[in-house]
């Protein structure tokens, strides 16, 4: 390998390619165009197409792509090549700045939720200069946002960059109440922890439940899971090492940060954790980390698995989103440990942002919410459902004190008082941290842990960006007209921390006593997406997206729409999958045993031996019994998708098949996976869990 200084995001046309390869009006006039937020007039547009075409050539590309993130959740592209033909049978390779700027995909038959009627099919994409050009497979992705031709959005990255602007622009207006005139900027900043399963493809192949939905819709339980916890940082086999290694370097390449590898809970599951950066490049990043990674354990024989749960009884894969603030000074709004000036600042930071999720917690939860991530959460493993904020011992007590009006030096024997601003330092402890809490301070950020790990962490963070702008413009309107300064803003954390300090919880979160103190509380446990979903179209949500210029009204309905819909049909596709197997195979394997214990008996019969009490005739009435059951429920199971046929309306379908679908289809996985532990794995037609889990070596 060379250098890691020399391969770092050489596949990217990033500040230093543009300084060197651009002319210097225009990198200065881009710089400009970008720092302002302003649309790329056409004649620069023309002379940075140039420069990037010449570049990607050079590397090799021969198509450039705009890339971009539509609501299913993965990144979409549609490649053209830089030729034209010209006079003599010959070809030129071209790329204007007009092919740079936008790009109008056939965009029919992306989810829009009914934002985008057929007959104006097309949508556009638009360069979001905020994140670099890089190159793919030999070809020049652009990162675009994809609207409709009336300007809605139609994808996770144009609402990301609308709600990164609100929290600006009220984070701004706040740090001016403190004085902080030279702050242009505040961004937010992401690194998201990704979890995932590698196994051996030949595994994967044999199973179509993981072929078609990404998780085993049946398997027993392996008599050896991650009870041991021998699993967790362990020693990394060579074969996942191998893998490990050549994704850091294709993700340097692309200028993604990969900075931890390890192995995680579950026999078969790893985690990469990125340098955190700025929230749109984060998730572009993400992305091309999720896509890489698929990519490169294809070229090791094995399959890497994104979804949230895919194996029952085995950890699953979430993502945690480290999440904090910074300005353009470079500092972090959320430090506790800065200059004691700058404490009252980070407490009205910290109020804003507990406020802001316990006010909004449904919103959190919703923009968790899948058909995957209902495995998890809840469950005994990822963070309840219940949304609930750790701050760990020393804030919790600063919290306290200011709610009582004591003292903190009566708690730690140190001196605490809002108007002196005196803070002690909060000391960044790891040892101690609260990993059953949804929405942990982690020392200078917050860690939101309810993500799966196959979806875009868009969603999660264009509805924090935006709840945490509502309660800091709230907090600017009551300090903005404030006599006294200092008694105002005293007066403001005391009255908000004491609303809504029912959302802190340093507890077990695992715990059910949790879930009776948390409804005494009055917190809400959405336990499944169809309960989550209906929150997000409610006025307050409708009205604190649309003051913010996040969604208009219509963007939320819609996508409220496709997320229902994303969640019916992937169930649907789920109980399809079941169906067909259990039909092809698994009732075949049902019955070859039976046929081969009958046969067994027939031939020990013809002899004359007594095979009243035999073991095959208790085996063969087991197996016999298992498989009349799992034919009933197979049958509830069709009667019911057929059922389903009959709704029309996506609130219900969801429903149904949450209530009615799902239910059957764990019934019928509860008498397939006993089956299986009776069956004789080599007439079971599919590899069990401890083949798959264990079969890379
Ligand atoms: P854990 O103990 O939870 O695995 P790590 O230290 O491995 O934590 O990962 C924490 C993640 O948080 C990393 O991706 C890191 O870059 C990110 N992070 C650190 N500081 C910030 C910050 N100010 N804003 C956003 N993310 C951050
Ligand atoms: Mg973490």
């Amino acid at each position: 390998m060379s250098k890691v200084t020399e391969i770092f995001g050489s596949k990217v046309f990033n500040d230093e390619t543009m300084k060197e390869r651009l002319p210097k009006d225009a990198y200065k006039a881009l710089k400009k165009t970008v720092e302002e937020g302003r649309p790329l007039d056409r004649d620069l547009a023309n002379v940075i197409a140039h420069a990037m075409k010449e570049w990607a050539i050079e590397l090799g590309a021969t198509h450039f792509t705009h890339w971009f993130q539509p609501m299913t959740g993965v990144t979409a592209e549609k490649h053209d090549s830089f030729i034209q033909p010209e006079d003599g049978g010959r070809i030129i390779m071209t790329f204007s700045g007009k092919e740079l700027i936008k790009g109008e995909p056939d965009a029919s038959s992306f989810p829009s939720g009914g934002l985008r009627a057929t007959f104006e099919a097309r949508g556009y994409t638009a360069w979001d200069p905020t994140s670099y050009v890089f190159i793919k497979d030999d070809t020049l992705c652009i990162p675009t946002a994809f609207c409709s031709y009336s300007g809605e959005a139609l994808d996770k990255k144009t609402p990301l960059l609308r709600s990164m602007e609100a929290l600006d622009k009220s984070a701004v207006r706040v740090l001016k109440l403190f004085g902080h005139d030279d702050v242009k900027r505040v961004i937010t900043t992401v690194g998201p922890e990704q979890e995932y399963f590698l196994i051996d493809s030949e595994m994967f192949n044999k199973r179509p439940d993981l072929i078609y939905t990404g998780r085993t819709l049946f398997g027993a339980k392996p008599p050896k899971g991650q009870e041991l916890d021998d699993h967790y940082f362990g020693t990394i086999k060579p074969r996942v090492s191998a893998f490990m290694k050549e994704l850091d370097e294709e993700l340097w390449k692309l200028g993604v940060l990969a900075k931890t590898k390890h192995n995680e809970v579950a026999p078969a599951q790893h985690e990469l954790a990125p340098v955190f950066s700025t929230t749109n490049i984060a998730t572009d990043h993400n992305q091309l980390t999720m896509e890489m990674m698929k990519v490169v354990a294809g070229r090791h024989g094995m399959t890497c698995l994104l979804h949230e749960k895919p194996f029952a009884g085995v950890n699953g894969s979430g993502k945690h989103n480290n999440w904090s603030i910074s300005t353009d000074t470079g500092v972090n709004l959320l430090e506790p440990g800065a200059t004691p000036s700058q404490n009252p600042q980070f407490l009205l930071f910290l109020t804003a942002v507990i406020k802001a999720v316990d006010e909004y917690q449904e919103l959190l939860r919703v923009s968790v919410a899948s058909a995957g991530n209902d495995h998890r959460l809840g469950a005994n493993e990822a963070p309840p459902a219940i949304i609930s904020m750790f701050l760990g011992d020393e804030l919790e007590a600063i919290v306290e004190s200011i709610i009582d009006g004591t003292d903190y030096e009566d708690i730690k024997k140190k001196k605490m008082s809002i108007g002196a601003a005196v803070i002690p330092s909060i000391s960044q402890d790891t040892t101690d941290r609260n990993r059953t809490s949804p929405f942990a301070f982690t020392g200078n950020k917050f860690e939101f842990r309810s993500l799966g790990s196959s979806a875009s962490i868009s969603g999660p963070n264009v509805i924090l960006n935006t709840i945490v702008a509502e309660e800091l413009d709230q907090f600017s309107e009551e300090l903005e007209g404030a006599a006294d300064f200092d008694a105002a803003l005293a007066e403001l954390l005391k009255r908000e921390l004491t609303a809504h300090k029912r959302i802190i919880f340093n507890g077990n979160g695992y715990a059910p006593e949790w879930v009776a103190e948390a409804e005494k509380r009055g917190l809400k446990n959405l336990k499944s997406t169809v309960d989550a979903l209906p929150a997000f179209i409610e006025q307050k949500s409708i009205d604190v997206f649309t003051k913010h210029n996040v969604f208009t009204e219509q963007e939320i309905l819609s996508r409220y729409d496709i997320q229902l819909e994303n969640y019916y049909k992937v169930i649907d596709i789920e109980a399809l999958t079941m169906d067909a197997m259990v039909k092809k195979n698994i009732m075949a394997a049902a019955n070859d045993y039976q046929y081969s214990l009958a046969e067994t008996l027939n031939a020990k019969a013809a002899t004359g031996i007594s095979v009243d009490s035999s073991v095959e005739k208790k085996r063969l009435q087991q197996a016999s019994d298992l498989t009349v059951k799992m034919d009933a429920r197979l049958e509830r199971l069709e009667a019911d998708i057929e059922k389903a046929k009959e709704l029309s309306d996506t609130y219900d379908l969801a429903k149904f098949h949450h209530d009615v679908i799902f239910a059957d289809m764990n019934d019928l996985r509860e008498v397939v996976d006993e089956l299986e532990t009776v069956v004789p794995s080599d007439i079971w037609p599919y590899p069990n869990y401890a083949e798959i889990l264990y079969s890379v070596k």
